[in-house]
């Protein structure tokens, strides 16, 4: 029930029932009065009928007939006339006196006692309650009682007072109503006021007046619950501003606190018409864009960031801020509302990490979530259980159709989770550290495994990926020369495969690392290549054997010109550095003859083979030494 209301009944309840109160008070306390002027009243006629009567006495008695004619005389209105004595009723006047109980009447009376006069009281006789006054009879032993009945006073008196209560009842409540409406109004307006004040309170930044985090999550929620289409995407940005402890610690906290004014009101005077702020905390705002795309998202972004290229002034102190960005998107990354914040916040530490201005959440790179926490744990106790195994892809040379070697992709065959793809778990290898013991381990496996081929007769090479970090282990190249010494492996066997992207991070130092293991007679790859936007006079440099065409481009090739064009180009470009082109992820028999058509040199893909465990492709490996023959003649 409304407050308004709840108040409003209350007060009509306390009004009626103080009424009800109050009018029985004034029923009694009028009954009361109104006796008391009985009694008076019936007192002097008492007396002054005593005064005037005369009773003819018979043999010392008085004569009933007299008593009555006197009665009619004295009092008209009255019910019943007594003259009695100290022990009897020696005579009686009134209607109905036959079924009065004279004993009764007697004993009451005379219990009252012999004072001369003001003797009064309430009698009950059968037929109801009597009010008598008694009054000595002068110069006569008797006493003349006169009683009034009551009854009939009440009646009247109650229906008087009853109806004048309840039309004075019905003012005094419709005043207490239109009180009671004016004080709920009043009442509610404050509250509401109050309410008002302590949402804005609860649901926003003391310092900056931004929504606050709770109203982030309520806004959030509104729009994810949008049926889809309505709202259409959602992004989540989480804007980190950067140094600030460092800028807090040297400026002090009052700075700090301006520049948090300063930046927020420069994000909000930025943001297009469906982006709402907030402040998360600390050094922390958060935008929420409704009805968006990863595109708009981005360049919402980049906008808010161009915002911040002109110094903010503080205090005439003149500041560059920089801003990490983090964005998460639902429903791609999460339909969550907790979880896209948490994914928008990791986000941001992966742009800040890389020192990227700003970044999509990338869930294979994303070490918060419990999942990883948990893999990242159990990496380097997974190594000595022996939980990881090595799957190979063959790849054949377009030529001749003959197996040109094979490529170690890691596998971990988890015991609660199943097998966990390379994608999931090299990254959390990297984080931890995990990557140069598990590196160590594919080389040794790969090249036993190879050692087996050779002496089976296959001799074949082998590719291992390679990570940043490997790359980077000073043991590398030792423990590479230690394993190829230690199996008889000749070292233009193995072939190291590093993502472009990951060489151009860091270009000096790869060439360098890259030279010297070149330089033993090991082969290098560069791996997805198209996506890492290698600067073609650095690869020039590079001691690279061989370019492998991106899955992507390869898988996109047949719907789009433009990709075949990347991959024919790659073709070309690497046949100018007079490296060989491997294309990955061919899936079609078609793909496989428009890369033929090309001119790339080697093809790998689910099309010839998926990978395979190392039993599988051993035995693949012998059915298809034979293909390899029929092969050979239909390529030349
Ligand atoms: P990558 O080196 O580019 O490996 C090729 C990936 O493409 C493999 O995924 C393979 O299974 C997949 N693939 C092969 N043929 C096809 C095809 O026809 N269609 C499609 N759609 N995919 C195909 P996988 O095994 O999941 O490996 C993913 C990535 O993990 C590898 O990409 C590599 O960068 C990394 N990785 C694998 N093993 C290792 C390792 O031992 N060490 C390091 N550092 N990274 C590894
Ligand atoms: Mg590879
Ligand atoms: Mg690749």
């Amino acid at each position: 029930m409304r407050y308004s209301t709840q108040l409003l009944l209350g007060i009509v309840g306390i009004t009626v029932l103080s009424q009800t109160i109050l009018g029985v008070i004034a029923y009694w306390i009028v009954v009361d009065a109104d006796r008391s002027h009985l009694i008076e009243v019936l007192q002097d006629r008492a007396e002054q009928v005593a005064q005037d009567v005369v009773i003819p006495m018979v043999a010392g008695e008085p004569e009933d007939t007299a008593l009555e004619q006197s009665r009619q005389h004295f009092s008209p209105s009255t019910d019943l006339a007594l003259i009695i004595d100290s022990r009897n009723i020696v005579g009686i006047a009134g209607p109905d006196r036959d079924h009065l109980d004279r004993h009764v009447l007697l004993q009451t009376l005379l219990s009252s006692g012999r004072q001369p006069r003001n003797q009064s009281g309430m009698l009950p006789l059968a037929d109801g309650d009597y009010l008598w006054v008694a009054t000595p009879l002068i110069g006569l032993p008797y006493r003349l009682v006169l009683l009034e009945r009551t009854e009939t006073q009440h009646g009247t008196l109650a229906s008087k007072l009853g109806s004048r209560l309840f039309s004075s009842g019905l003012v005094v409540l419709w005043f207490a109503v239109w009180t009671a409406l004016l004080l709920a109004s009043l009442v509610t307006r404050k509250l509401n006021e109050k309410n008002l004040a302590l949402r804005h309170q609860v649901t926003h930044d003391n310092l900056t007046g931004l929504p606050n985090r709770t109203l982030l999550y309520e806004q959030l929620a509104r729009a994810i619950a949008q049926p889809s289409g309505l709202a259409g995407n959602i992004a989540l940005l989480v804007i980190d501003i950067n140094r600030f402890k460092e800028i807090n610690d040297t400026l002090g906290y009052d700075f700090g606190d301006q520049l948090l004014l300063e930046i927020g009101a420069r994000i909000q005077a930025c943001l297009p018409d469906n982006g709402y702020i907030s402040r998360l905390g600390g050094n922390e705002f958060a935008v929420l864009l409704t009805d968006t795309n990863e595109q708009q998202a981005c360049s919402h972004t980049r906008h808010i960031l161009d915002c911040m290229n002109t110094a903010v002034c503080v205090s005439q102190v003149e500041l560059e801020v920089g801003l990490s960005i983090g964005i998460a998107l639902f429903p791609q990354h999460t339909d969550d509302a907790d979880t896209l914040v948490r994914y928008a916040d990791v986000a941001m530490h992966q742009a800040r990490e890389h020192g990227s201005r700003y970044m999509l959440y990338d869930g294979n790179a994303d070490t918060y979530s419990l999942r990883h926490l948990e893999l990242s744990a159990q990496l380097r106790g997974a190594i000595d259980d022996g939980q990881f195994v090595l799957h190979y892809q063959p790849k054949l040379e377009m030529s001749s159709g003959r197996v040109a070697g094979l490529e170690a992709l890691l596998r971990w065959e988890h015991p609660t989770h199943g097998l966990i793809p390379p994608d999931e778990f090299i990254s959390l290898a990297e984080q931890t550290g995990a990557i140069e013991p598990l590196t160590e381990w594919v080389f040794e496996e790969a090249l036993h495994f190879l050692r087996k081929l050779h002496k089976r007769g296959t001799k074949i090479g082998v590719a291992v990926n390679v990570s940043t970090r490997s790359l980077r282990d000073r043991r590398l190249e030792p423990c590479l020369a230690e394993l190829l010494k230690r199996t008889g492996i000749e070292s233009r066997f193995l072939t190291l495969e590093i993502t472009e992207s990951v060489m151009m991070h860091d270009i000096s130092f790869a060439q360098g690392v890259l030279e010297s293991l070149h330089e033993r007679g090991i082969r290098i790859s560069i791996d997805d290549f198209g996506t890492g936007f290698s600067s073609l006079a650095y690869l020039n440099h590079l001691p690279v054997d061989e370019l492998k065409v991106d899955r992507s481009f390869v898988l996109a090739m047949q719907d789009s010109d433009s990709d075949q064009a990347i991959v024919q180009t790659t073709v070309e470009l690497a046949h100018t550095l007079q490296c060989s082109v491997v294309a990955e992820g061919i899936e079609t028999a078609r793909s496989l003859e428009v890369l033929r058509e090309m001119g790339c040199d080697i093809a790998q893909g689910y099309y010839i083979s998926a990978p395979k465990p190392a039993e599988e492709i051993e035995q693949w490996l012998e059915e298809n030494t034979a293909a390899a023959g029929r092969e050979k003649t239909a390529v030349t």
